[in-house]
């Protein structure tokens, strides 16, 4: 193996990328080859300085999208009629409508003239009673950990 070659493989043996045997030639070399050496320690550094960095922030056009959809979810939640039908339910639950089509049968609604509709109060207690089940079910796993290591021994 060459210097060249060696370099060439720097990323791939920092990202542990390389097969067995080929990382093993790679480092046999290292270890024979001091400037190599210095080489791929100083590769690694920069590489975990790089790592390091904090990603970019947004772009002002990200920035003004994620906004203009969080107006939008706020605004449909203060907005959100006392009977939804399925688009301004998935708008009130933040989610889409393709999303809410699979969780529907799951849900309070009533049928009225063959359209699904949803009484805003009849979903706030179901949403309600879905944070107690998980608040509660949260209690529970944690006190089953807690008592897992009384009952074993
Ligand atoms: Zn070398």
């Amino acid at each position: 193996m060459t210097c060249g070659d060696a370099r060439g493989l720097f990323s791939e043996l920092a990202e542990s990328e390389l097969a067995d045997a080929e990382g093993a030639v790679v480092r046999r070399h290292l270890e024979q080859c001091a400037e190599c050496a210095a080489q791929f320690e100083a590769f690694r550094r920069m590489a975990g300085a790089i790592e390091r960095l904090p990603d970019p922030a947004p772009s002002e056009g990200a920035r003004l999208r994620i906004q203009s959809v969080l107006l939008s979810q706020v605004e449909a939640r203060r907005a959100a009629p006392e009977v939804m039908d399925v688009k301004e339910l998935a708008a009130y639950l933040a989610i889409t409508p393709e999303e809410l089509e699979e969780e529907v049968e799951n849900l309070p609604a009533f049928e009225f003239a063959g359209r699904l509709r949803f009484r805003k109060a009849a979903i706030d207690r179901w949403i309600g009673a879905r944070e107690e089940e998980r608040r509660r079910g949260i209690e529970l796993s944690r006190l089953r950990a807690w008592r897992a290591p009384l009952l074993a021994g």
